[in-house]
């Protein structure tokens, strides 16, 4: 942590670290220090008595379920919601996106034409990929 000015006296305050309760001093370059949630506040500032107490306030971030809730996430979505929402966009939108590739077309020729090219050509691989990768399945 950058501290602004050295000096030779600088505050010093006793505080509790956070993971261990052990009371600690600390000054402003107290290099065991974050942000976290604590009591009503959303952002308190913490400090710890050691680099391993600040790791373990971490803890609950890398238990290896990281994969785990990312799928929980993905389950509890609305997908059909979600879809209505998309369609509602582009039917309340559809006449601002017509203006601007149109206009995107005319700025740049040929860029819309190559891009859409692209595209197709990138779906079909895919397409081929996910059929080759199906049969791989079925077959092993
Ligand atoms: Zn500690």
């Amino acid at each position: 942590m950058s501290v602004r000015r050295q000096t030779a006296n600088r505050l010093t305050l006793l505080r509790y670290c956070e993971t261990c309760g052990k009371a600690i001093t600390t000054t402003a370059d107290t290099p065991f220090v974050r942000q976290m949630p604590k009591g009503v506040r959303r952002q308190a500032t913490v400090y710890f008595c050691s680099e391993s107490c600040k790791q373990a306030s971490y803890k609950h971030l890398f238990d290896g379920k990281a994969h785990e809730r990312r799928l929980q996430k993905d389950r509890n979505r609305d997908k059909e919601k979600e879809r209505e929402r998309h369609r509602e966009y582009y039917t309340t939108h559809a006449e601002e996106r017509r203006q601007k590739a149109k206009l995107r077309r005319q700025e740049t020729p040929g860029m819309a034409a190559a891009d859409s090219a692209y595209h197709r050509r990138k779906r079909k691989l895919l397409i081929e990929e996910a059929g080759y990768e199906s049969a791989n399945q079925s077959v092993g």
